[in-house]
């Protein structure tokens, strides 16, 4: 395929993406009902089940903005062939060409995000702020951006580099070597999530003496779940939606619950999260998980290593001679059909998972303690009751609030 094709075809893929993602808001927007579902009158009073649909409709709305707005940029500049600029550029500044492809990298993401500043700043301050959600202040949300560059730069840099080095050293075969660095890798920031990772964004602490305490660990105890800590995260510093997960692989599992969680939850609620969370341990759900997206890197790595010296995605983005950052960026944007449909597996896998954690938690502890526990979170994050079922096949990891309840009363 000559060059100009593969520009058209990328251009094609991205306006597809686009209007896809347009119709599958629209019908999601205009799915939604005048009345309250009868199994939720006792978490949702008229007013709230309104505040959600507002809630959905502002997002959608704004998001009809940002995706347009960066629909139009990356046309721009893949029709301009600015990318191309961009790698005169970088190799007029470095002679050496892992040098070359970091620059590359790095101006792009920079770029990328502080053009995404504004609206990140309005989502956060404007919209979230008027639903009474946003806690961040100014100084978090800075500190955050500041931390976040941090770990795009250290980790990010460590991999592109090795890629890059492994592509100099062995050619076609890189895929081989650098498919093992990602795989301990993934394996690593699973690992360290926890004790590394998040305490640069949030406090933990560990969960005090108490009732709860003793219900979790006596729930734990009960079904043989190799629970090591119990946390508490401040999530009530940036925002008043909750969430709780655990992380950590084998035989020492963590459980983090947000403080906003705990405040609005009862205990029985809580050891049912905690119970879901155990069964996705139990059903082995995260090791799969771990195994298919090792197996999936493979696949493209190996797919990307027919193409990596391809020098007609290069000159595709505008580049006058051929370079391993355009024929990655290039090669990802054509990819991206295929990990859209992966994507799409992934949620189906995960939605069954979710069933089948909601199933453990009611066999194990109490149906009706998780009932209790979805309704309230969904409440308190003003979730979309009634998403479209199209939106819901491509986009959600987890079945519908009314799905679960259902399936819960079973
Ligand atoms: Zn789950």
């Amino acid at each position: 395929m000559n060059s100009e094709i593969i520009l058209y075809v990328l251009l094609g893929i991205i306006t597809f993406d686009f209007v896809l993602e347009f119709v599958l808001e629209y019908l999601n927007l205009h799915y939604q009902k005048d009345t309250l579902p009868e199994e939720l009158r006792d978490v949702y009073d008229p007013e709230k089940f309104k505040k959600s649909q507002e809630y959905l409709k502002v997002n959608t709305r704004f998001g009809f903005l940002t995706s347009t707005f960066s629909y139009a940029v990356v046309v721009t500049v893949l029709f301009n062939g600015w990318l191309g600029w961009l790698d005169l550029f970088v190799k007029m500044t470095y002679s050496n060409s892992i040098m070359q492809s970091l620059a590359f990298f790095a101006v792009l993401f920079m770029a990328s995000d502080i053009i995404n500043i504004p609206f990140s700043l309005y989502k956060t301050f404007v919209i979230e702020e008027k639903f009474g959600f946003n806690k961040t202040s100014l100084k978090t949300y800075v500190l955050d951006k500041l931390k976040g560059y941090l770990m795009a730069f250290v980790l990010g840099g460590i991999l592109l580099t090795a890629l890059l080095w492994l592509i100099q050293l062995m050619g076609q075969n890189f895929w081989i070597y650098f498919w093992l660095v990602i795989a301990v890798f993934i394996l690593l920031i699973n690992l360290f999530y926890t004790s590394v990772i998040l305490p640069l964004f949030n406090k933990l602490n560990p969960l005090g003496e108490g009732t709860l305490r003793a219900a979790i660990e006596h729930y734990s105890k009960k079904v043989n779940f190799p629970l090591t800590n119990i946390f508490v995260m401040d999530g009530s510093k940036r925002s008043a939606k909750s969430n709780a997960f655990f992380s950590g692989i084998g035989k020492k599992k963590k459980i983090v619950l947000f403080d906003t969680l705990i405040s609005n939850h009862s205990e029985e609620e809580l050891v049912a999260v905690l119970a879901h969370e155990a069964g996705h341990y139990k059903k082995n759900h995260i090791l799969q998980g771990l195994v298919v997206s090792v197996l999936q890197t493979g696949l493209i790595l190996f797919i990307l290593s027919l193409f990596i010296f391809n020098s007609q995605l290069s000159y595709a983005l505008g580049g006058v001679e051929s370079s391993i950052h355009l024929n990655l960026i290039a090669f990802f944007m054509l990819f991206s059909p295929i990990s859209h449909f992966t994507g799409i597996l992934a949620n189906m896998w995960s939605r069954k998972n979710e069933y089948e954690a909601d199933r453990y938690a009611a066999e194990t502890y109490s149906a009706e303690a998780l009932s209790n526990a979805l309704k309230k979170l969904s409440a308190d994050n003003l979730s979309n009751l009634t998403p479209h079922p199209a939106n819901v096949f491509v986009h959600y990891s987890h079945p519908p609030l009314l799905q679960r309840l259902r399936a819960l009363k079973q």
